[in-house]
């Protein structure tokens, strides 16, 4: 097993990783730019390396800053958590060339998934079901219109690069197809430095569903059943759940092992997720991550799998164990993340925080790196604490996480913690009766 882990992240998933390695005996070596000097990751981390200034493509994106931070530190692994460098191929090979292991998939996989067109290729490939699109690319405004009249309107354009919902745009005509092609590609390049684009027939009424795989290096595969990210706002989630409330277990069963035997036959190591819509009953795929996700709380309630712990085990070469029949699923669970944010306008709120006050008791996890006094910076992505409530039923999780909500102090910065105090008490919601574009909907009505 690895004596050190450097954890090339910040905020609530560096701490949730130092948690795990805590656990498991392991020395952890905080990074961190200028501004988080005095973060919470980089308080318990049991050393420190400042890696760059405050943007974070000077320090959190800072390749061989945080090679160079690993080496001096003698740690024997990395692991890049979710967003920064956690889908980065090149990065995952470097951390490897040093002689260090990288606590994910192997970089030909994360290079196979990231570009979301070889992705689906693959997917197919192995038998996922994908949502009709175009072959390819698409590469022209005329090549766009003769796709979309063979897929059928309304149409999506996506970004081949894609990520966190940026270059995607709907068109329900030839006339609206021009400008979203437009719009796609320049927003694509803004993004990601690739203007790329492809296309999908626009899904009207789906969920989004997503299923969990852990898969170590020995060939052994288990799926950690679903969580149901259906409540978003610009493509971002916003609130999930764990099981989905509209899938029966045969449902589970079938997506469950067409998920498994696809990970298999790919080859593919660690955790990752693959990303469906469904929609009548039928499953979409839409895209896989390759690295730990923001929701994976709500897996590890309902199954008492600690999937970080997993992660770093699968990394450092170990079976994981256990067979499928062994993964039970009990109870339910929901994750609130909360964003730093106006909960009307969702503007960016940063600042210094006064009274905090985390809510606790019997089925209530936070994981947050906020505190008294700590200042919420500007520059990285707004979630500053997620709430996971646990229920022996939907029903009583529901309750819970209405009592965690109004328990939860966070003064200084505005926040959506009133947003999901509504979310809770929403009809639609209780009922488990919402899609992917219920919750714009809804947040429209109400301001
Ligand atoms: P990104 O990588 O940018 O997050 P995804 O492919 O994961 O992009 O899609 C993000 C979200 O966009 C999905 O959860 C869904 O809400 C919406 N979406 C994606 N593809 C479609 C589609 N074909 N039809 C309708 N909505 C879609």
């Amino acid at each position: 097993m690895f004596k050190k882990v450097l954890i090339a992240n910040r905020g609530e998933i560096a701490l949730r990783i130092h948690r795990a390695c805590r656990e498991m005996g392991i020395k952890t070596v905080a990074v961190h730019s200028t501004t988080d000097h005095d973060a919470m990751h980089v308080r318990l981390a049991d050393e420190s390396v400042c890696i760059g200034p405050a943007p974070a493509k000077d320090s959190y994106l800072n390749k061989a800053a945080i090679i160079a931070a690993a080496t001096i530190t003698n740690a024997d692994a990395i692991h890049p958590g979710y967003g920064f460098l956690s889908e980065n191929a090149d990065f995952a090979q470097m951390v490897e060339e040093h002689g260090i292991a990288f606590i994910g998939p192997s970089p030909d996989h994360i290079r196979m998934m990231g570009d979301k067109i070889t992705a689906k290729q693959a997917a197919i490939s192995v038998g996922i079901p994908c949502v009709p699109g175009s072959k390819g690319g698409i590469d022209t405004e005329e090549q766009a219109l003769e796709e979309a009249a063979r897929i059928g309107y309304p149409v999506l354009i996506k970004a081949t690069a894609g990520g966190g919902g940026k270059g995607m745009k709907h068109a329900g005509n030839p006339e609206e197809l021009k400008e979203a092609f437009r719009l796609a590609r320049s927003e694509a390049k803004a993004a990601f430095g690739n203007p790329d684009v492809y296309m999908e027939k626009y899904l009207q009424k789906p969920r989004h569903i997503e299923m969990q795989v852990l898969a170590d290096s020995h060939g052994n595969v288990v799926h950690l059943g679903e969580r149901d990210c259906s409540l978003q706002r610009r493509h971002q989630k916003v609130l999930e759940e764990a099981p989905s409330p509209v899938l029966s277990p045969e449902a589970r069963a079938r997506i469950g092992k067409i998920t498994s035997d696809a990970i298999k036959k790919l080859g593919y190591r660690n955790a990752g997720t693959i990303e469906f819509l469904y929609e009548n009953g039928e499953f979409y795929f839409i895209e896989m991550n390759t690295r730990l996700q923001v929701e994976h709380p709500v897996t590890e309630a309902i199954t008492g799998i600690d999937i970080v712990r997993e992660q770093i085990r699968i990394a450092a070469g170990e079976e994981l164990g256990y067979g499928q029949e062994q993964v039970r699923f009990q109870g339910h669970a929901i994750e609130c993340r909360i964003n730093a944010e106006d909960p009307q306008t969702f503007a960016p709120s940063p600042g210094k925080i006064g009274n905090y006050h985390a809510p606790g008791g019997l089925g209530v996890r936070v994981d947050s790196g906020l505190y008294t006094g700590y200042k919420v910076p500007p520059n990285y992505d707004s979630m500053v604490a997620k709430l996971i409530v646990y229920g022996t039923d939907r029903d009583e999780c529901l309750r819970r996480a209405h009592r965690a909500l109004g328990e939860f102090v966070i003064e200084g910065i505005k926040t959506t913690i009133p947003l999901h105090q509504r979310l809770v008490l929403a009809e639609d919601f209780i009922k488990g009766d919402y899609d992917i574009h219920w919750l714009e909907g809804y947040v429209e009505k109400q301001s």
